[in-house]
């Protein structure tokens, strides 16, 4: 198969799965080769395409100071040789955190607005103001949330090597789940788990993502809400020994915020019955938090 990121699919072995009849794999998006690893990279493919054709100078986004998705876009920028401007939410603290240091050195551009105002941020006023700063520039919302996301995310199931019954994401915003229901056959079925306290609202936000791109044939798919740990990058012991288990069980690298929570809720499910014996899973490693773990 075509796989220029050379992506690897990991199977995972374990007597919760044998026992409950079902093969689980991992595709690595954490190991893929490219400037930028982990489904953020599918969510930039084609805003890049978009910016290329449409001759902008630069990507203009929004996110809180951990967000994987503003050093996303300040590392693929830099390398595509495009200026990047964050709107980052709250004050600036110094020392810059690791996730902040690493987009400035990539030459992002950092502005930080006040929480209130940042909840206003898809008010047109306060759009046009930054955007009137930044005339040239291309803009795309909070965790790059937007169809161009969606499309490039709908690739990302035609990388698993195997014929496969489910596939499992982690969900922020929901774009990356709505990629893989567009780009999955009726037959297969796509879960998201939530890493947020309250995820519901995601389902309708999916199924506005999903709507543009594919009316007919949908796969089934469905999100489960309670594996958020608290809510989101909640620390909590239990998945910090997650993450450790997931290390020295399977030697694969997972952090709290997204992978840890949706390989948990993952085994659970195995363990309690949910999938048909014989099914094949495929879970997608999404990467994340690169400056931090590495
Ligand atoms: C951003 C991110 C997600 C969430 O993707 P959405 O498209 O916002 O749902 C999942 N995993 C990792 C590692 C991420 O960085």
């Amino acid at each position: 198969m075509r796989n220029p990121f050379h992506i690897p699919y990991q199977l995972l072995y374990h007597p919760w799965f044998a026992d409950a009849q079902v093969q689980l794999g991992v595709l690595r998006l954490d190991q893929m080769e490219g400037i930028v690893r982990g489904n953020k990279w599918f969510k930039l493919l084609h805003v890049f395409e978009d910016v290329q054709k449409n001759e902008k100078r630069g990507i203009i986004t929004y996110g809180g100071a951990y967000s994987n998705h503003i050093y996303a876009t300040a590392m693929a920028c830099n390398h595509l040789g495009l200026k990047s401007v964050g709107i980052i939410r709250g004050e600036e603290t110094l020392p810059l955190n690791p996730v902040l240091a690493a987009a400035k050195a990539q030459g992002m551009y950092l502005h930080y607005i006040n929480r209130a105002t940042y909840r206003q941020k898809h008010v047109s006023e306060i759009k046009e103001q930054w955007l009137a700063l930044y005339p040239d520039f291309y803009e795309i919302p909070e965790g790059g949330a937007n169809h161009q996301a969606v499309t490039g995310c709908s690739l990302i199931p035609t990388y698993v090597p195997v014929p496969f019954d489910y596939i499992v994401c982690a969900c922020g915003t929901g774009s990356t789940l709505a990629g893989l229901i567009t780009g999955i056959a009726p037959a297969q079925t796509a879960i998201g788990i939530s890493v947020l306290k309250g995820g519901d609202f995601l389902r309708e936000a999916v199924r506005q993502f999903v709507l543009p791109i594919r009316q007919e044939n949908l796969p089934v798919w469905e999100i489960q809400t309670s594996y958020h740990f608290g809510g989101y990058a909640k620390q909590s012991s239990e998945l910090s020994a997650f993450v450790q288990f997931c290390k020295t069980t399977w030697n694969l690298p997972v952090e709290p915020v997204y992978t840890a929570k949706m390989f948990f809720g993952l085994c659970d499910l195995i363990r309690k019955g949910y999938f048909p014996k014989g099914s094949h899973i495929a879970a997608v490693h999404t990467g994340g938090l690169v400056p931090l773990y590495d």
